[in-house]
């Protein structure tokens, strides 16, 4: 059984003696063909082949098995789906789910891939999508048609980082119509600092790219199922050849055993600099869920566990392309990426306007540039004296 610690329980998951064969990890079984023995070996594997025995590389090795095993564990789930990335993690987990003619709720803080997704591909597909401002709580009640399929959540929120009430939404969901899936892009909690599916969401999303990976280099997507939405997930992402290579599903399983002491670190050091921020004269607000000026901060501190490296802060001015040029490209320790969820610091801004355009439940209620920061394992003090020679580059 999982340590309800989740420090102990992330070294346990998914190393049984199967999988370990001895060793202390599981091993990494690469494998396209895997061979039968016999033909009622065979029998055996085709029957069972989508509940653990070894049938066909799509399938997923030894190796697969143990980080799907460790995945379901961590997220209390019935199972876990592996994608070659987060967002053929999010694309697979609503196709899955959906027919023509059919209505999706997606909030209007979603990362943005995801709404272009929605647009060009479900859109296609004579699928429409809704969208809801992401602090509507009960509210989406009023937003649901008589064909919505899903719901899909993103908590906090792409880049402006709003916190949803997940509890209200989802009764206030169930009450309207209890078939409806309700999905949630969890890569934010890296599915540990948020539990989902203990807060009745149907599939947790990650992209397992950001925190599980945890140093910039594999790109991988999970989701963990409830049991009513376990088997379609799962089969019909197989039919859609959703697989990934095993020395990822290795090196996922290696991430996971130093993610809480890594989300620790990123946690102290993004807090330190978030306080450090909204004290500056150049700062007009700090989105950092753990910190009161982030909307949404109460459902945060309800909810869950902790927080991670990134979030984003509001300047008082709107920098000029000069002005913009000089700040991001002088930085000592923060580099500009998009992806984030490795060890190192990274930093990117948006103009309001830029945001307003992908905000389309409702714009953007600020006129500084946005910058959003991720918060990386350096000294902390070394980061907050380069992000103060980054204001000094643009004093006016
Ligand atoms: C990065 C990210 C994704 C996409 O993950 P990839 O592995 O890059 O495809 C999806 N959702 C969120 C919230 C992300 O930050």
């Amino acid at each position: 059984m999982t340590s309800k610690h989740l420090e102990t329980a992330l070294i346990g998951v998914g190393r049984s003696k199967r999988y370990t064969q001895g060793a202390v990890n599981p091993v990494t079984q690469r494998a396209s063909s895997l061979v039968f023995d016999s033909v009622a070996a065979k029998r055996q594997a085709t029957a069972q082949r989508a509940h653990g025995e070894l049938f066909y590389g799509r399938r997923g090795t030894l190796t697969h098995f143990a980080l799907q095993d460790a995945m379901t564990e961590l997220e209390g789930g019935a199972g876990c789906v592996l994608y070659p990335c987060g967002a053929a993690a999010v694309s697979n987990a609503i196709l899955s789910f959906v027919s023509a003619g059919d209505h999706v709720l997606v909030t209007g803080s979603v990362y943005e891939p995801t709404q272009d997704f929605c647009t060009h591909i479900l859109g296609r597909m004579n699928v429409a999508t809704g969208y809801f401002d992401p602090l509507i709580g009960a509210g989406i009640a009023e937003l649901i048609q008589p064909n919505t399929k899903v719901v899909f959540l993103e908590s906090p929120g792409s880049i402006t980082m709003e916190v949803q009430d997940i509890p209200a939404m989802v009764k206030a969901i169930r009450a309207v119509n209890p078939e409806i899936v309700i999905m949630i892009d969890n890569t934010w909690a890296a599915g540990v600092l948020f539990k989902a599916l203990e807060f009745d969401i149907d599939i947790s999303i990650q992209a397992g790219t950001k925190y599980i990976i945890g140093h910039s280099d594999y790109m991988l997507g999970t989701a963990v199922a409830n049991a009513r939405c376990w088997d379609q997930l799962r089969e019909y992402s197989y039919l859609m050849g959703q697989m990934v290579d095993a020395d990822t599903a290795y090196m996922a399983s290696r991430g996971l055993r130093t993610l809480a002491v890594r989300l620790k670190q990123h946690e102290q050091n993004s807090i330190a600099v978030a306080q450090w921020l909204a004290e500056r004269p150049e700062v007009a607000r700090v989105n950092h869920p753990a910190l009161p000026s982030c909307k949404g901060h109460a459902f945060y501190q309800r909810d869950f566990n902790g927080c991670n490296g990134l979030f984003s802060f509001v300047l008082t001015q709107r920098l000029s392309e000069q002005q913009l040029t000089d700040y991001l490209d002088n930085f000592r320790h923060f580099t500009m990426a998009y992806s984030w969820g490795g060890f190192e610091s990274l930093i990117l801004a948006n103009q309001p306007e830029e945001l307003d355009a992908i905000r389309p439940a409702g714009g953007v209620d600020f006129v500084g540039t946005l910058v959003r920061v991720h918060i990386g394992l350096e000294n902390v003090q070394d980061l907050i004296d380069d992000l103060a020679a980054g204001f000094a580059r643009i004093a006016s």
